[in-house]
């Protein structure tokens, strides 16, 4: 476990303090005091910063419902695709309905990175679909650039900076991959110029892409669609689980604890919960991941790392960190550990890993020590729909009257909405360029049953650590994935 052991000023002044995250655990040991880390968290509170504002309640379903489209679940890709389709068919009768609700989830907690990418990265969609990856990556622009128009023209208020992305290596291997993948990709940094960017004594060269990527309030995103939902006619439900799928007929019916819904069409968007399809159960599996964020940072505070263009900032490692500023100055700093729990289950319990948000709060300090006057608001947690191939994919059912989509592992928020139009179309029956991908035809590998989920993918973790911190080097298991096609490569 890394405990940050010597104050950050401290570190600064150490010869021996370390200048990259993954050299902590060996250098630490030298030293006792765990204050930092300890007095930095002693007063944030466990949940998420951006669900901490007014929300607007919707109502619970108490009868029997007819309609068109029926939506289930209330985060992005149900919102999406309820919009999208009253976007349409403005005569559609269309329902969505949320267990819980609307955002409560991963749309309410993630870091709010819009990235553009519809394949978990470059890299991992190059080695998957070779011949397809530059229209995924056209599209993925596209995504991106009609996700902003969208906001823009409906006015939604979720404090969208189209800040870009500035990937840092914080490893000397990871120079030549920054440097490998610079190719007609953003602007490469230097020592000199990424710190001068933002001012961390771990950074070693930067890849600053400024078009690829917007930052945006994750939470206010969900609640502003939901408003433009309403707005277009969509009658939105909120503590409305559903609970069973059948076909009646031409019809589905959708029931609930307290209501039925029959409907010709459903879109099922449930994310990492328990599918209503049983075909589903194992092509996913939640882990976790983690978040910390910071009081607002003063100016003087901000002035001493720079962080002026505000872009959304990766390192890349295979655990990788991810941080940027909210509209007040917070930084959100999340990622590294990702803990996936035997027996595949969402569970609150969790969420609250004190072992974790210490390790995330001593990666904060070592990474920007001159911020050690800086403390943690919040705490939270959220569980990622991780599939084999590390980004969404799509089904039909029951005679392609429900469509689903699935498995956005890491980055959800801006291909919800590329997904929540890939439903509908495959809904309508006729063939469009997204429909006709390779990655929207073909379903990922399942996971094994337990114990092998849980036996592969703890191994399989433990070989991305090793690599990280042995000069990016994979182990035969890493290799035998990538070969398989498994691998993950982001
Ligand atoms: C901590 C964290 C950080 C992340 N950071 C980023 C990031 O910076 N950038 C990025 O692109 N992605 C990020 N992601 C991923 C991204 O948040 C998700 O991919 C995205 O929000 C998925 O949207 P969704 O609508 O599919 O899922 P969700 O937001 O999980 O919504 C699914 C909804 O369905 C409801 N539901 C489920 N079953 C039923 C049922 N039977 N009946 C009714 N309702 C049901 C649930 O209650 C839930 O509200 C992050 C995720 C987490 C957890």
């Amino acid at each position: 476990m890394v405990i940050l052991a010597a104050t950050a000023t401290d570190l600064r002044r150490d010869p021996r303090a370390p200048r990259s995250v993954r050299d902590v655990e060996t250098v630490f040991d030298a030293h006792v005091d765990r204050g930092v880390v300890e007095r930095a968290l002693a007063a944030s509170t466990f949940g998420s910063m951006w669900l901490d504002i007014p929300r607007p309640d919707y109502p619970q379903a108490t009868e029997s419902i007819v309609c068109d489209l029926l939506v289930v679940g209330g985060g992005y890709a149900g919102l999406w695709t309820a919009l999208h389709a009253a976007q349409r068919n403005p005569d559609l009768r269309i329902v969505l309905i949320e267990a819980n609700r609307i955002g409560w989830a991963a749309s309410g907690r993630n870091g709010g990175f819009v990235d553009a990418s519809l394949t978990h990265g470059l890299e991992n969609g190059k080695t998957r679909w070779p011949t397809e990856i530059d229209t995924l990556e056209a599209m993925g622009r596209e995504n991106l650039d009609g996700m902003q128009a969208d906001i823009e023209s409906l006015g939604l208020d979720a404090e969208w900076q189209r800040t870009g992305m500035l990937l840092v290596a914080t490893e000397p291997h990871q120079v030549d991959w920054l440097a490998a993948a610079a190719h007609g990709q953003g602007q490469l940094l230097g020592l000199r110029e990424v710190r001068d960017e933002v001012l961390s004594p771990t950074y070693l060269s930067g890849l600053y892409s400024p078009d690829t990527c917007a930052i945006v309030h994750p939470a206010k995103l969900a609640f502003e669609l939901a408003r433009a939902c309403q707005e277009a006619g969509v009658r939105i439900y909120e503590h409305t689980n559903a609970q069973r799928l059948d076909s009646a007929g031409v019809a589905l019916r959708i029931h609930s604890d307290a209501a039925t819904f029959t409907c010709r069409n459903a879109v099922l968007a449930t994310n990492v919960f328990p599918s209503l399809l049983r075909r589903n159960r194992l092509r996913t599996v939640p882990v976790y991941d983690y978040v910390l964020a910071t009081e607002p940072l003063t100016g003087r505070q901000l002035d001493r790392i720079g962080w002026r263009r505000r872009q959304g900032i990766g390192d890349c490692a295979n655990q990788f960190h991810y941080y940027r500023l909210t509209v007040d100055n917070r930084i959100v700093w999340g990622g590294y550990d990702a803990v996936y729990h035997f027996g595949r289950k969402v569970d609150d319990r969790y969420e609250d890993r004190a072992a974790t948000y210490r390790r995330l709060a001593a990666h904060f300090f070592i990474t920007f020590p001159a911020l050690d006057d800086v403390r943690f608001t919040h705490r939270w947690a959220g569980a990622i729909d991780t599939n084999t191939r590390f980004c969404a994919h799509w089904g039909l059912a029951r005679d392609g009257r429900v469509a689903y989509v699935n498995g956005f592992t890491g980055l959800g928020v801006a291909s919800a909405r590329f997904a929540a139009d890939v439903c509908l179309d495959l809904l309508d029956r006729e063939p469009t360029a997204r429909t006709e991908l390779e990655m929207v035809r073909r379903r990922p590998l399942p996971f094994p049953p337990e114990p092998l989920a849980s036996i592969g993918i703890q191994a399989t973790r433990w070989s991305l650590d090793r690599a990280d911190h042995s000069a990016g080097r994979r182990n035969i298991l890493l290799r035998t994935l990538d070969a398989l096609g498994l691998g993950f490569d982001s």
